[in-house]
């Protein structure tokens, strides 16, 4: 493979780049903050791995006990340029120091405007857009809903199944998974219509358009197509599962919105920012979607979101409608150029590939040795396995549940998804070491040998 990215100039943070563990995991110092945190924080905030974090970069997070451990997920696909990433770094030192906020709605600043420009550029499609900046990904999906009921003045939106979109209380209603979203959380928001999506490993031989032509029906015969405002869509699912959907599931399902006046709204806050190869994974199908919501990937760990969108959509809202406090906040904002220059200038797009070039292969010859791996799914540097029980279909979570803690135990830090709870997924920084890279799938496999011997 041929790109410009050159990873031996990636940020490490001054941290040696290896898994080295001094302490069982979680180490003495760990437990110690895992206890307090019982007695402080709530509950209802779970923890997957409870190592403190001291420090991070390249491809280690190194733990209060001294532990370093290898990140294969960059804190849920936010980390992508790197955990202190010193472009990042740079720039909200600048900002903190010379204004922490004002407020944009009060009285504005040039960064918000840059990188309201700088996605403007970036997403697909050479339209004019506009852009409005938020704090979370739910926050943008949220706005993205109420821009398209402005702009369409119909009220219906359809999501899929194993669609993820966040937590809050008209998010939770777009999210397909009950148990931890949803659970007891009721009553959620109304006009939501869920669809099928496109899953290959589980559609039993239908393909992309197929799945779209059963999902079209049912938007036509159930909720007519010219009421509804929005299609939100994931290019690639993220808490659903890293489900890739079939090729021309996504084209038709976005042609379909165009055909009939519904804003076609990408979700890519998991699978945007280089995240898969591409700036966007709208663009692996040369979708051109009405509108994009970001956030996790958009500013190297600082809290910001965005909606980028077609201009007559994005300007059909009154003025003073949208926005928030803390919307685009100057600090995030001086962190998202930081991040987006670096994207651009390191070739970050090459890095995730790279990175799929060393796991597609080895996860293949895994799964012949494996037969509970079912199925091999993503692009770049967002890759999973799902696991079955061999000769089955059938979901395997509690294998997913004993790998991630083999894996955890021996200083990787991996993470799980999946409407069925089974799928084990990889979301490693750009900025992973290659050798690194290949010492956690050593890991994993240590780890099916040992959950299956
Ligand atoms: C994480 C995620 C969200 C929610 O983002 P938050 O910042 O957690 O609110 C929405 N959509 C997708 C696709 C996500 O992966």
């Amino acid at each position: 493979m041929t790109t410009t990215a050159d990873r031996s100039t990636t940020p490490t943070n001054g941290l040696p780049q290896e898994r080295r563990l001094v302490t069982s995991i979680p180490g003495p110092k760990s437990q110690a903050l895992q206890a307090r945190k019982t007695e402080a924080v709530s509950a209802g905030i779970g923890v997957m791995l409870p190592v403190y974090v001291v420090k991070a970069g390249g491809g280690v997070l190194v733990d209060v006990d001294g532990n370093s451990l290898i990140d294969m997920g960059s804190g849920i696909a936010v980390t992508t340029v790197g955990n202190a990433n010193p472009d990042v770094v740079a720039g909200v030192q600048q900002q903190v120091a010379d204004f922490t906020h004002t407020c944009f709605m009060v009285t504005p600043y040039s960064g918000y405007v840059e990188v309201c420009e700088a996605l403007n550029r970036l997403t697909p499609g050479d339209h004019t857009k506009r852009s409005a900046l938020f704090n979370s990904g739910a926050e943008a999906v949220e706005n993205a809903v109420k821009i398209a009921r402005a702009y369409t003045k119909r009220q219906a939106v359809v999501v899929v199944e194993h669609g993820y979109h966040g937590r809050t209380n008209l998010t939770m209603a777009l999210t397909a998974k009950n148990m931890p979203y949803k659970q007891s959380f009721g009553p959620f928001a109304p006009e939501v219509y869920r669809v099928p999506t496109s899953y290959p490993y589980r559609d039993r031989g239908l393909k992309g358009p197929e799945m779209a032509q059963i999902a079209i029906t049912r938007i036509e015969k159930e909720i007519g197509a010219a009421n509804v405002a929005a299609i939100i869509i994931e290019p690639i699912q993220g808490e659903g599962g890293f489900i890739v959907p079939g090729d021309g599931y996504f084209s038709a399902m976005a042609d379909f919105a165009t055909a009939n006046g519904i804003v076609f709204v990408a979700d890519e806050i998991q699978s945007g920012f280089c995240r898969t190869g591409d700036w966007f994974a709208s663009e692996y199908e040369g979708v051109v979607p009405d509108m994009i919501t970001t956030a996790k990937g958009i500013a190297g760990g600082l809290p910001l979101a965005a909606v980028t969108g077609r201009a007559e959509i994005m300007d059909s809202v009154h003025a003073g409608g949208l926005g928030g406090t803390y919307g685009g906040n100057p600090v995030a904002c001086a962190a998202a150029l930081g991040s987006i220059r670096w994207m651009e200038e390191q070739d970050a797009n090459g890095l995730a590939k790279a990175i799929e070039a060393v796991m597609l292969p080895r996860l293949t010859s895994m799964a012949e040795r494996f037969p509970a791996i079912g199925d091999i799914r993503g692009r770049g540097a967002m890759i999973a396995i799902e696991l079955v029980v061999p000769g089955t279909m059938d979901p395997d979570a509690g294998l997913a549940a004993t790998l991630n803690t083999f894996c955890h135990a021996n200083g990787v830090v991996t993470l799980t998804t999946g409407t069925y709870g089974n799928v084990f997924r990889f979301l490693p920084p750009l900025t992973m070491p290659i050798p690194l890279l290949e010492e956690a799938l050593g890991i994993l496999e240590q780890a099916f040998e040992a959950a299956t011997s």
